[in-house]
């Protein structure tokens, strides 16, 4: 569809990506996932495409501006390379940035958003704890103020990029409990008391590392609490919003990849003495997908032009996210139908995006909190 509020500076942006994941992606994509890792070089080679300079000033390496089409647009193409794993692994590191942006001190922006933001570093952001990950208001590791340091004990769960992560923005109890008791730290890898351990294999994102935190009477110094003590659920509830946004673009571009290669695969295949595409059956389940694509894509529009509004659309992002992984769960689901066994076998497009649905619908809020969220931010 053509997009209204495309602008020039948007279009080459979108191209630029798309060019990237075409030539330097899509041809390794399998071959990464398979391998359950990608090289750090793709962390710089986006970072040098500003895919973590949004809303970071210049004076860190940022792109001194914010644009929710763009991050958006971000999202779209890099998911779309084939390895929904790679995009996790470099997204995974851009969750915090916002938050060390908006919280940092000088002394932390300066030493590591400059780091983060060109990619040679990466920074992780840690809420989930192995007692649960929606409930975040219940987090039970606790930070404990004694003398220049905060003594932190606890564990965290399924942090993306922590294994191979130098900087870890970590949630922890420092109040009673509830929302009101909880705030943000900075924490390095290597900081004694502090260790991480690889989680097992997963259903997808294959290549992306994902590892549990161990805090044992770890020392952080009372400099590197981030923002507010007791202040810090607002913070995450907030820096939620573009992770979410996020989702639902990478969402859509898994979408995307769906239908064009159903469109291709049905016009080669033929059953019954004519191409797939012939048969009404399959030419219905293609108008549905392309008219699941074309609402995903004008839903995330409206909710861009909200944040680029200055709005912070909580509920409908909360709609969209869920709206949109129940989408790329049907677009899946039928472009495997279109193909049939041929996308069953290991490391087919289609059978490699299938393995992805599900962590749409569960990582970053799942639907069912996203729909109960919705639903208290609409007043009910
Ligand atoms: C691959 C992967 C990468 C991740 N990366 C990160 C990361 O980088 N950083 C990070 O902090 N976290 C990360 N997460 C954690 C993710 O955010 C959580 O998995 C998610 O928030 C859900 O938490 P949970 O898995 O503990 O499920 P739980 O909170 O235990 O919930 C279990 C189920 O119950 C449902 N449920 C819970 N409460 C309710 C309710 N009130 N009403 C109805 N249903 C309910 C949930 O929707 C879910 O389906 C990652 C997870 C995965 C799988």
């Amino acid at each position: 569809m053509k997009n209204p509020f495309d602008t020039e500076e948007r279009i080459a942006f979108r191209e630029t990506m798309r060019r990237y994941v075409e030539k330097e992606l899509k041809p390794y994509a399998n071959e990464w996932d398979e391998a359950g890792d990608f090289p750090w070089r793709i962390h710089e080679e986006v970072g040098a495409l500003g895919f973590f300079g949004f809303g970071v000033s210049e004076k860190y390496g940022g792109l001194g501006f914010d644009d929710a089409f763009m991050r958006a647009q971000a999202g779209i193409e890099f998911a779309q390379c084939g390895a929904n794993g790679i995009v996790a692994g470099v997204s995974g590191r851009s969750i915090s940035i916002g938050i060390l942006q908006k919280l940092g001190s000088e002394e932390i922006k300066d030493k590591v958003l400059t780091e983060v933001v060109s990619g040679r570093k990466g920074s992780s952001l840690a809420i989930t704890e192995p007692s649960g990950g929606s409930d975040v208001a219940n987090l039970k590791t606790t930070a404990v103020r004694d003398g220049d340091d905060y003594v932190l004990n606890g564990s965290k769960t399924f942090i993306t990029g922590a294994v191979k992560g130098d900087y870890f923005v970590v949630g922890a109890r420092t109040g009673g409990p509830g929302i009101g008791g909880i705030s943000l730290f900075f924490l390095e890898k290597g900081t004694p008391g502090f260790t991480v351990t690889a989680m097992e294999k997963k259903m997808g994102w294959w290549c992306s590392d994902q590892g549990n935190l161990y805090f044992d009477n770890c020392r952080i110094p009372a400099k590197h609490l981030m923002g507010v003590e007791n202040k810090g659920f607002l913070a995450i509830m907030n820096n939620f919003n573009n992770e979410r946004l996020g989702l639902a673009a990478q969402a859509l571009g898994m979408m995307k990849v769906c239908l064009d290669e159903s469109v291709a695969y049905a016009k080669e295949r033929e059953t019954f003495g004519k191409p797939l595409l012939q048969h009404q059956v399959i030419r219905h389940k293609i108008a549905d997908m392309s008219a699941q694509v074309d609402s995903i894509e004008a839903y995330i529009n409206q909710v861009c032009w909200l944040m680029n509004e200055g709005e912070t659309p909580v509920a409908e992002i909360c709609k969209l996210k869920f709206t949109a992984s129940k989408a790329l769960e049907y677009c899946a689901s039928e472009a495997m139908q279109i193909w049939g066994g041929a996308a069953y076998m290991r490391g087919n497009l289609i059978e490699r995006i299938y393995r992805e649905v599900k962590i749409v619908s569960i990582g970053g809020g799942s639907e069912e909190i996203m729909r109960d969220l919705a639903v208290r931010q609409m007043g009910l």
